[in-house]
């Protein structure tokens, strides 16, 4: 376990003095565009809490976003990176290769939905993952269309802000996107204007004329899908969607891609979200939680596919860098040794009960969804008045801030709080958490 002591301690104001010392440097040093949901610098972390600079220790509610799925600085990541940084940091895999990129390819072969052949491509953000899974479908079926959703999230460069939906803050004036990406509704039970049973029987269809009518099936290369959505509010699919859309695809000669960039490795409680929804998707993509903190992402898929390009078409001067390899290995065997999956399920065991108490007693929690340690609330006017409350989601995320618990929100329209502790979090500490956020929305309604 981690010599950071398991603790919640608050003893300035959050963010504290020194943090806002930084925070005025921060002003003047770094892009505006850049910006910080909670100011509080780190110094140190591990398990499930943050030290701060002012001496604060904070509980992680959110991983850094799905990352420290292992906890922070969890010791066999540690311990890896540590002999690889005094082995050799860099030499580039396409120039002169090394065994740990090897490994990763084999664990992200074997761990993936599917016992096919597949082969793997390391690269070093969930963005440049989804971009090269675009490119092989591309170059594999000699089609330009891609099909993505609404309330889909996949990144920021050209390509995947083309495929993400929301527009502030991500696409905002930094048009013009590349071309060839269309969208489909996304099966939204809580928003589906018949009600959640509706959508199951209807949201299939809707996306199949749709794509009939406005792309036509043999111009699509591939749909790239989040079997749980991220960004975009934690969106989990009617039961069925996501098989049906697979298997469409297969019919339809397109590409299955699965975005589990932020699903993956064992954040719902399997190691890959595909995996409840019986799909073996063609392509799947990882990043975040799959090397315990250390920049690393994979495209894996079916050999076939990933074997038909040309020699030199895929790479990048870091991708499958030896540390962040070593630190996928660490991770993973993290994630085997402490069967991190049943834990994702425990949280969930943990949480759900806590969070329809607290909608039974408060009618602004609409909707309670996820998956293993992915979950979330969604937050509207009240009963009968789904109309999103971003402002009650505001405001609970500071009062939450304010007392030491680190806590993100998401959605289309900013009223979904969402959770993502490490798995590595005390139940204890994720008890306390739970405590702070019921007291911080009784403090907020
Ligand atoms: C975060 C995320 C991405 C982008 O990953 P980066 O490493 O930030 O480029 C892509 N897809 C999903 C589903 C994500 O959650």
């Amino acid at each position: 376990m981690s010599n950071v002591p398991q603790q919640r301690l608050v003893q300035t104001a959050i963010p504290g003095p020194k943090s806002a010392a930084l925070q005025a440097r921060k002003a003047a040093a770094v892009s505006a565009g850049v910006s910080t949901g909670l100011p509080v610098y780190v110094e140190r972390a591990g398990g499930g809490i943050l030290v701060d600079v002012d001496g604060n220790q904070l509980i992680d509610f959110g991983s850094g976003i799905a990352v420290t799925t292992v906890g922070n600085s969890a010791p066999r990541v540690v311990e890896r990176v540590t002999q690889q940084v005094q082995d050799f940091t860099h030499t580039c895999f396409m120039v002169t290769p090394y065994e740990e990129y090897l490994d990763v390819a084999e664990a992200l072969n074997e761990l993936t939905p599917g016992d096919h052949e597949k082969r793997t491509a390391l690269f070093n953000s969930g963005a440049e993952a989804v971009e090269n899974a675009v490119k092989v479908a591309r170059h594999y079926t000699g089609r330009n269309a891609v099909v993505a959703f609404d309330h889909a999230y996949h990144g920021r460069t050209n390509l995947t802000m083309a495929l993400t939906a929301k527009n502030m803050p991500y696409k905002h004036r930094f048009g013009p996107f590349a071309g060839e990406v269309y969208r489909a509704p996304m099966s939204y039970p809580f928003r589906w204007p018949g009600g959640p049973a509706d959508c199951a029987k209807e949201s299939f269809d809707v996306f199949v004329q749709q794509v009939h009518a406005q792309v036509g099936e043999d111009n699509v290369a591939a749909v790239v899908l989040e079997p749980i959505q991220g960004e975009g509010g934690f969106i989990v699919p009617a039961p069925g969607f996501v098989k049906q859309v697979a298997e469409w695809c297969t019919d339809n000669g397109i590409l299955f891609i699965a975005d589990e960039v932020q699903s993956g490795f064992c954040r719902t409680g399997d190691w890959f979200a595909s995996e409840h929804e019986d799909v073996v998707p063609d392509l799947i993509t990882t990043a975040k939680g799959i090397a315990g903190g250390l920049p690393l992402a994979g495209v894996t898929g079916r050999a076939d596919v990933m074997d038909s390009v040309h020699g030199g078409g895929l790479g990048g001067t870091y991708g499958g860098n030896p540390i962040a390899c070593a630190a996928a290995l660490g991770a993973i065997e993290t994630m085997k040794e402490e069967d991190l999956c049943a834990r994702a399920r425990q949280v969930e065991a943990l949480f759900v009960p806590r969070l329809q108490a607290l909608a039974e007693r408060y009618p602004q929690i609409g909707d309670i969804r996820g998956r293993g340690a992915m979950l979330a609330v969604e937050l509207v006017n009240g009963p009968g008045d789904l109309t999103p409350n971003a402002a009650l989601t505001g405001a609970v995320n500071r009062a939450c801030h304010a007392e030491g618990l680190v806590t993100l929100t998401c959605g289309t329209y900013g009223n979904v709080f969402r959770f993502l502790p490490p798995l590595a979090a005390s139940d204890e500490l994720l008890t306390e958490g739970l405590d702070i956020f019921e007291k911080a929305f009784a403090a907020s309604v």
